[in-house]
């Protein structure tokens, strides 16, 4: 498989005006203009460059790009590049005067029917959760306030001042086209000038829009005088086919995927998002190669029901049983679709809507043994996460061997495992404990009722040479009922420095049923007594009822029931591929708990 084609740098067919002293691109949806971590650079302006060396290998290093803008990572449209330092002051000086102008299409539902054109003035201050908010102003002067001016409220010191002027282009029913102007060039500044009026851009999540495939925000339109000839110069980006859809029919669910360009360019965009992992394999350094994450995280990506992870040159597609993409047709068409963009094979998993239902989960058409298309991966499958190896199975039920979302925990575990004890509860293939082996862990104990599932972590460590260091049987594997385990290790007085606590939703034994949305905190109390004084506790849950203030709130009450005070109970973020449907908690959550 070729990455390279799958994420490339850049798509020749996306520069839409370039000579020696500009460029113009049009930027996809999901492509960063800053890149969110550092040591893993995946913004526009890097691809861009590593496109620009591609193309002409003989010059050397990476060809210059002078910055003069940005975009939002879910906006698209046209961004200007300089190309040689030369070209910089005439387009710095039309950004600055506003000679350089760009007009932004976005697509909102409620405009009032009589206004065609109007001017937004706001002033925007910095909120929480990334948000812009638009400082009140004073309200009109009432009847009984004749005479007297009425005070403004005093201007917020941080506060910028934004105006956009708004045309209306088309309208369908009650959805409307609108053509922006940006006088000003605040973060975010059309969307929250919009959702402020009233009618926030469809698809802004953060902005609470209307339900769409996407944020539709595009520049489609740049217009500048050439900084070498003067000349006027206006390019353009086309509109995408989304934009079209929406404006005609609205929000029509599920059915806006049976349009085949939608649905590519909503992968398009998943795709984007994940270029920096993507490329990992040819582009990280060894200790950060990272090969398995995930590609379409469901509505996340504004995929519902859908959620697609690559592992090496395969793709496993779990669709949610009564989900959009249950219909055979739509199926097939993902299927088909997911394929084209170039991996060697896609495995297919048809996941139950409860966790709790009792499925066989090795049943052909439940989760099928071999790739539904191209080829099979072999049957133990070798990938990396930061560097650490892990043997995974795509076609022995419904689930892997390692479940993705647990990679910053697991990168923590392992940077915090230096000499300690750890214990690993739920351990199923044992990932923690090779984590943490992997992390210098002075020893690990792993316990789960599952003794196929301890035979692949015990295999998982001997892949690694790491079964018997530092000392032999410094890894031990209980096959055991994790309560029954608990109660008999407090009584041995055995103490740990870390504990992994990652239980499935529901669990019975013949002896005990346990429900983690109640019984999470009785857990926590049993995990306490096992806990070493200044030990800490990893308490995670994927479990789409329990909200993670409930876990946090579960796991203080478990550990103050049984006596250990909690010094500090610190929420994890989750995994940057793994984006949070909008407005909620991510599926799986988890805290770090730190005792006295
Ligand atoms: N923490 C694991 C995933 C856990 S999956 C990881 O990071 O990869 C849940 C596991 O809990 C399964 O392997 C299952 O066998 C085990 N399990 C469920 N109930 C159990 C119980 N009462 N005692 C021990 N193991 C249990």
């Amino acid at each position: 498989m070729d990455r390279a084609r799958v994420w490339p740098d850049f798509r020749d067919e996306a520069v839409v005006f370039e000579d020696d002293d500009v460029i113009v691109v049009d930027k996809p949806c999901g492509v960063p203009s800053q890149a969110a971590q550092v040591d893993r650079p995946d913004d526009l302006v890097v691809r861009v460059r590593s496109h620009l060396a591609t193309r002409t290998p003989h010059a050397e290093g990476l060809p210059y790009l002078g910055v003069h803008q940005r975009l939002d990572q879910d906006t698209s449209g046209v961004v200007l590049f300089t190309r040689r330092a030369s070209a910089n002051p005439s387009i710095a000086k039309q950004f600055e005067t506003r000679t350089i102008t760009k007009t932004y299409l976005a697509l909102v539902s409620g405009w009032p029917a009589h206004l065609r054109e109007t001017t937004l003035e706001d002033d925007l201050v910095k909120g929480e959760d990334g948000r812009m908010i638009v400082v009140p102003r004073a309200r009109p002067r009432g009847r009984f306030d004749r005479g007297r001016p009425r005070p403004e409220p005093p201007r917020p010191k941080n506060a910028q001042r934004a105006v956009t002027k708004v045309k209306v282009r088309t309208r369908k029913g009650d959805r409307a086209l609108l053509e922006l102007t940006l006088e000003t060039g605040r973060t975010h500044q059309a969307r929250v000038q919009l959702a402020h009026a009233g009618t926030p851009i469809a698809g802004d999540t953060l902005y609470e829009g209307p339900p769409a495939p996407r944020l539709m925000l595009h520049a489609a339109q740049l217009s500048f005088r050439h900084p070498s000839t003067g000349k006027p110069v206006v390019v353009r980006a086309p509109v995408p086919r989304a934009f079209d859809r929406w404006l005609a029919e609205g929000d029509v669910g599920a059915r806006v995927y049976d349009d085949d360009a939608v649905l590519d360019e909503t992968l398009r965009t998943a795709v984007e998002r994940r270029w920096g992992l993507g490329r990992s394999a040819d582009r990280d350094p060894p200790e950060r190669r990272t090969t398995a994450f995930r590609l379409v995280n469901e509505e996340g990506d504004a995929l519902p029901g859908l959620a697609v992870d690559v592992y090496g040159a395969h793709l496993v597609a779990q669709i949610h049983v009564g989900g959009i993409w249950e219909d055979e047709r739509r199926r097939t068409r993902v299927l088909d679709r997911l394929h084209a963009l170039g991996f060697d094979g896609i495995y297919l998993k048809n996941r139950p809507k409860q966790a709790n239902v009792l499925v066989d989960t090795r049943r052909e058409d439940v989760a099928p043994a071999e790739a539904v298309r191209g080829e099979s991966a072999p049957a133990e499958l070798e990938v990396h996460e930061e560097g650490v190896p892990l043997l995974v199975r795509l076609g022995d039920g419904l689930s892997t061997g390692v479940f993705l979302d647990q990679r910053p925990n697991r990168r923590l575990v392992r940077e915090s495992a230096r000499g300690a004890r750890v214990l690993n509860l739920f351990s199923y293939t044992c990932a923690f404990s090779i984590a943490a082996a992997v992390g210098g862990a002075a020893r690990t104990v792993s316990v789960d009722a599952s003794v196929s599932s301890l035979e692949r972590g015990r295999k998982g460590l001997e892949h690694l040479g790491l079964l018997d260091t530092p000392v032999k049987g410094a890894h031990a594997f209980a096959a055991e009922d994790v309560f029954a385990w608990l109660a008999r290790a407090a009584k041995r007085e055995e103490r740990f420095d870390l504990v992994v606590c990652d239980p499935p939703s529901y669990s019975s034994t013949k002896k005990r049923r346990f429900v983690a949305e109640s019984d999470y905190d009785d857990l926590v109390a049993l995990v306490a007594a096992v806990l070493a004084p200044g030990g800490r506790l990893l308490a995670s849950l994927n479990h789409r009822g329990v909200t993670r203030s409930k876990l946090r709130r579960m796991v203080g009450q478990g550990l103050r029931a049984a006596g250990r005070e909690p010094i500090q109970i610190k929420d994890l973020p989750a995994a940057s591929d793994h984006p949070p449907p909008p407005g909620r908690d991510p599926h799986m959550k988890a805290v770090l708990a730190t005792i006295a």
